[in-house]
């Protein structure tokens, strides 16, 4: 009875305290439930039963970052690397397009491989053949490189905050620090950029209050979409001994940001459909509102290995769509027309 007062005020707008928040996160299965109508709630309010859709074409898995989690990293020697050609970016943009995309993904490693140039004009060309919401995610750049992107016509960017533990954070990440990943974020804020931020539960030497943290600073941050998603550990890392994130803490962590920051697009994360299928559709009836669909071809597709995962059947661009569309429809929502840009207050 408690607990349904809380979440009844957080639908209303209560914003919890530290403590109140933890125990919204140590729920068990049971009154997760009541956590997850109350996300549900606000996210009907704001997007009713509507889903988005997004393509992501993950474009090079080469990448100069030593991130200590992630299979991309430098260091990982035993991996085969990709850059897929403007020509071939394009071209799978088109056919996504023509699939009925209308909001793309161009995703990295931090590959400088990529000029600005080549990077403005592979934007340019996809703006041209239609005008879908165009996010990038290629990690760390210069403030020239993001200001020339977004004149290109770049709309978003997509930049996670990982983790909001400063000591944490340095420590994953010996290539850079929280301090020069918060900068970004502000500088492509600034740069009028709609910017997603995020982070992974469940990684080694982060506790729980360290999560409601994260939250709090997707609040603060203000952010138009976050993507929170299980740590799923990578054999071929310095983190491959360690135990994955687990995929309901994900999902509590995901209602509670709903109902603490309201606005923001959030995916039912990729990560999340890994660990656990079915979590990843209950996310949609606990505070999450998109999906993303990879697009590029599969023989890339198996190479950008961030985490093990399976692998699909290699089916068409369309033909995947059309699945998609199918479960999400299945689940009884509806799927966007639309380009699915921020809500701003
Ligand atoms: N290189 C860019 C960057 O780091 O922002 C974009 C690509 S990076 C692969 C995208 C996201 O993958 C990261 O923000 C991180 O949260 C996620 N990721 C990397 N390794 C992961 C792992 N082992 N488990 C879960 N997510 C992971
Ligand atoms: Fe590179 Fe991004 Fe992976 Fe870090 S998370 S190693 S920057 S691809």
């Amino acid at each position: 009875e408690e607990l349904r007062q809380l979440v009844d005020a957080m639908v209303g707008g209560y914003l919890p305290t530290l403590d109140q928040m933890e125990g919204l996160l140590s729920l068990d299965r049971e009154g997760a439930e009541l956590l997850f109508q109350g996300a549900d709630r606000v996210k009907r309010s704001i997007f009713g039963d509507e889903v988005h859709i997004r393509g992501i074409i993950e474009f090079s898995s080469h990448c100069s970052g030593r991130c200590l989690y992630c299979g991309l990293r430098a260091d990982n020697r035993g991996l085969e690397r990709y850059r897929m050609g403007e020509e071939e970016i394009v071209s799978c943009a088109r056919e996504a397009i023509d699939a009925g995309y209308m909001s793309l993904v161009l995703q990295s490693g931090e590959d400088g491989g990529y000029t600005r140039e080549v990077l403005g004009r592979i934007i340019g060309r996809i703006k041209s053949y239609k005008d879908v919401g165009i996010t990038l995610s290629i990690g760390e750049r210069t403030y020239e490189d993001y200001r020339y992107l977004r004149d290109a016509g770049a709309d978003r960017f997509l930049m996670k905050h990982e983790t909001c533990d400063e000591v944490l954070y340095d420590r994953l990440h010996p290539h850079s620090s929280f301090r020069r990943r918060m900068e970004c974020l502000r500088q492509l804020k600034e740069l009028g950029y709609q910017v997603g931020s995020g982070f992974m539960v469940g990684l080694p030497g982060q506790s729980l209050r360290s999560i409601v943290l994260d939250v709090l600073l997707l609040r603060k941050l203000d952010v138009d979409m976050a993507g929170i998603g299980p740590f799923i550990s990578h054999p071929g890392t310095p983190l491959g001994d360690s135990p994955n994130g687990d995929p309901f803490l994900a999902l509590k962590t995901v209602a509670l940001a709903r109902l603490v920051c309201r606005r923001p697009h959030l995916p039912a994360t990729t990560a999340l459909g890994v660990l656990d299928r079915q979590g990843r559709d209950m996310a949609f009836f606990s505070g999450a509102n998109v999906v993303m669909q990879k697009l590029e071809p599969h023989r890339y597709r198996r190479m950008y290995e961030i985490y093990p995962k399976p692998h699909g059947e290699d089916l068409p661009i369309a033909e995947e769509r059309r699945r998609l569309e199918a479960l999400i429809e299945g689940l009884g929502l509806k799927v966007s027309k639309g380009r699915g840009d921020a809500v701003r207050p």
